[in-house]
């Protein structure tokens, strides 16, 4: 199994802003936040194949995560000109999206083969339009990734327990991403 020690130094070479171990047992889960999806407050809900409805049920994807033991969590933190700085927070998406998508890269280099769970923020973007419904398959099911949030982790949680501060000051915004071995 690939040291996951080094895989937390590799990430912030890699241009996160923190990381650390987590161990699969610390993580906390809570069908709430399959409410909050349902609530379509981020406007995504049944949009990808790789969010809820179609990722599957919450019982499912928390069961899933609890197949794997350990891994790495990882976090980048960007700097906002202010709250109401759009711009910055659609630049501070798509860097957190190149960090995430290097540090995927590097483990699915380096991992040897090793049942990899990725899940990052929100949802997935490898299309600029996801095929979700119409197509009825997923366009390219080897770089489709789901989010910690679709899998109703409870990220201040999970990054409180790795003493990753959930919130990072005013005028900043904070992207999780995790990796489960
Ligand atoms: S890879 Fe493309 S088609 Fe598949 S879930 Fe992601 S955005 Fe949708």
């Amino acid at each position: 199994m690939m040291d996951l020690k080094q895989l937390v130094e590799k990430t912030k070479e890699l241009d996160a802003t923190a990381a650390s171990l987590i161990k699969t047992s610390a993580i906390r889960f809570s069908d709430e936040f399959r409410n909050l999806c349902e609530q379509n407050t981020c406007g995504k809900y049944g949009t990808n194949w790789m969010c809820p409805p179609a990722a599957g049920s919450y019982e499912a994807l928390k069961a899933k995560v609890l197949k794997y033991s350990e891994g790495v969590v990882f976090q980048t933190v960007h700097k906002l000109q202010d709250s109401f700085d759009l711009e910055g927070m659609m630049e501070a998406e798509e860097t957190h999206e190149k960090t995430f998508r290097k540090i995927y890269d590097y483990i699915q280099s380096n991992s040897g083969g090793d049942n990899v769970l990725a899940l990052n923020a929100g949802v997935c973007k490898v299309c600029k339009q996801c095929t979700y419904p119409e197509g009825q398959v997923c366009r390219y099911p080897d770089k489709a990734v789901s989010s910690v949030e679709a899998h109703c982790i409870d990220v201040n949680a999970l990054v409180t327990a790795c003493n990753i501060p959930y919130i990072n000051g005013p005028n900043t915004v904070s992207y999780v991403g995790l990796f489960l071995f």
